[in-house]
């Protein structure tokens, strides 16, 4: 698989090749493809693997598309990804600020340790993904108006971290609030509880490990 036989947006392209990616890694190779067919995926792979861009990427295609086309309203975020980390949400935005530059996809970070009302300022102003840690998210959800019934791809990424640190409750409300996305779903170890709260999300999820 090459990158350029995927139908992905020229300038998203154009920004992987700045960013150095030649080739895809085999993590990219199995879930590029399996998530821009819009399937469901429980991905095993650790840090280094490039698993950040495996999910980023279909996300700009999909939110590219849907913005150019006018499928969808420009006030509405398109996707959500959760982190189970302040620190790992702030990697994930720097990625998809590179990936995303020139396209029309905006991100929104909402996680704890900044002000809640600029990070609720920022969503409010339109973008087309939220990147987020569970508890941040919840707040926003519950206290604030931020609508999420356009979001059509859920990415979580360290499942097995957030339900080590008990998040599970919180991950399954922010999932209710959605209307039937897309899962793109990461762990570096499936254990049994991360392939009951992916199946009890997605009875269609696919497994994909390297
Ligand atoms: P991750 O596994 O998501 O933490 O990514 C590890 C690093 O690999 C990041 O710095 C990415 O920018 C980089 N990366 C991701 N995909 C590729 C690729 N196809 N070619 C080269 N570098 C990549």
């Amino acid at each position: 698989l090459a990158f350029s036989s995927c139908r992905l947006p020229e300038k998203l392209l154009q920004n992987m090749e700045t960013a150095g990616y030649v080739m895809p890694t085999p993590v990219q190779m199995q879930a590029i493809p399996a998530a821009l067919d819009g399937q469901s995926l429980l991905v095993s792979a650790d840090t280094g693997s490039g698993k950040t861009a495996s999910f980023l990427i279909p996300i700009i295609s999909l939110c590219a598309k849907f913005r150019q086309n006018n499928f969808s309203n420009p006030r509405k975020p398109l996707a959500v990804v959760l982190t189970p980390t302040r620190e790992l949400g702030i990697q994930v935005e720097d990625q998809a600020k590179v990936l995303g530059k020139g396209l029309p996809f905006k991100t929104a970070l909402v996680v704890g340790g900044d002000p809640i009302a600029r990070q609720l300022y920022r969503v409010q102003q339109g973008v087309e993904l939220i990147i987020g840690t569970p508890g941040r998210l919840i707040d926003l959800l519950t206290k604030q108006d931020i609508e999420l019934d356009d979001v059509k791809i859920f990415g979580l990424d360290e499942v097995d971290c957030m339900l080590q640190r008990g998040f599970q409750d919180q991950v399954m409300q922010i999932f209710t609030a959605l209307s039937q996305p897309q899962l793109l779903m990461y762990s570096a170890t499936i254990s049994q509880d991360v392939e009951k709260i992916a199946s009890c999300m997605a009875s269609d999820i696919i497994t994909v490990s390297i």
